[in-house]
């Protein structure tokens, strides 16, 4: 569905980032993943290269544009162009008010708004060079309920709409498509790290039964990534089971 793009992904080495990554190498794209780490990049390049598939990774510093504009430019020398850019890479929080500091909001709004719009501004010239492309970005469903604490996680969620909404309109006539999906509760390091009182009975008011598997989410970014959504601009698609918590 997305022979030959060439698709970069942040946040490409663990959880729902990985699993976009296979999905879109298995769909024939030229994958590129982002990491925060050395260390961690190359793990992950090690374990798609024993199924037999080749992934490049960088690992910039998402918070600083420079960084991210040089490694973009690395990127278009070797690849030529950028068709597909998925940014995924994102923290969450769940502490009461009282117990974020400044520095804990900040941080996440950092990661997961700022760093989106430093990726965007990076890629968007070479798209609007090359005639096209498509801007995917990872929200949540918290984005359209909130949640009852870790406050910085939602508003940096709303804000990925927002970002997503109003550059589809600015940029639909260089025919670059945005959306976002919005995950519910998905089966990842992520949600492993929070209390399990806290997940477990969210998981039983889901209206299909079970939490998300990462194949879930990245089957809905294959789609938008694809020209089966060439129609598709400034949504936000939710996929978490009708989830409602
Ligand atoms: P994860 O913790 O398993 O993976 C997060 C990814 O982000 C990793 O690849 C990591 O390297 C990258 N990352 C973290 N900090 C970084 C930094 N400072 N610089 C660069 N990269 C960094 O999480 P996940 O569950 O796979 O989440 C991926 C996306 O999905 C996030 O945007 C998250 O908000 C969103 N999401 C997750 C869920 C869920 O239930 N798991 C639900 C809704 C939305």
């Amino acid at each position: 569905m997305i022979e030959n793009k060439v698709a970069i992904i942040t946040g490409g080495t663990r959880g729902i980032g990985l699993e976009i990554v296979r999905l879109f190498k298995e769909n024939g794209a030229k994958v590129i993943l982002f990491g925060s780490r050395e260390e961690t990049v190359n793990k992950a390049l090690e374990y798609l290269k024993n199924d037999n598939l080749e992934v490049d990774g960088y690992y910039p510093n998402l918070n600083d544009f420079d960084s991210v504009k040089k490694t973009v430019e690395e990127i278009i020398a070797k690849y030529g162009r950028i068709d597909i850019l998925v940014n995924n890479a994102g923290i969450s929080a769940n502490k009461k008010i009282e117990e974020t500091s400044v520095s804990d909001f900040t941080s996440i709004m950092n990661l997961n708004v700022n760093a989106i719009f430093h990726m965007i501004k990076a890629v968007v010239p070479f798209m609007k060079e090359n005639g096209g492309g498509v801007i995917l970005n990872t929200s949540s469903m918290v984005s359209i309920y909130g949640q009852p604490s870790g406050v910085g996680y939602p508003t940096s969620k709303f804000a990925v709409n927002g970002m997503t909404k109003s550059l589809a309109r600015e940029l639909a006539p260089f025919k670059i498509r945005v959306n976002a999906v919005a995950p519910g509760i998905t089966n990842t390091d992520m949600v492993a790290s929070l209390p399990k009182e806290m997940i477990e009975p969210l998981i039983k008011t889901i209206p299909l039964g079970r939490i998300g598997e990462p194949r879930d989410i990245a089957n809905a970014f294959l789609f938008l990534a694809s020209d089966m959504a060439s129609y598709v601009t400034g949504e936000i698609l939710s996929v978490d089971g009708a989830a409602r918590v």
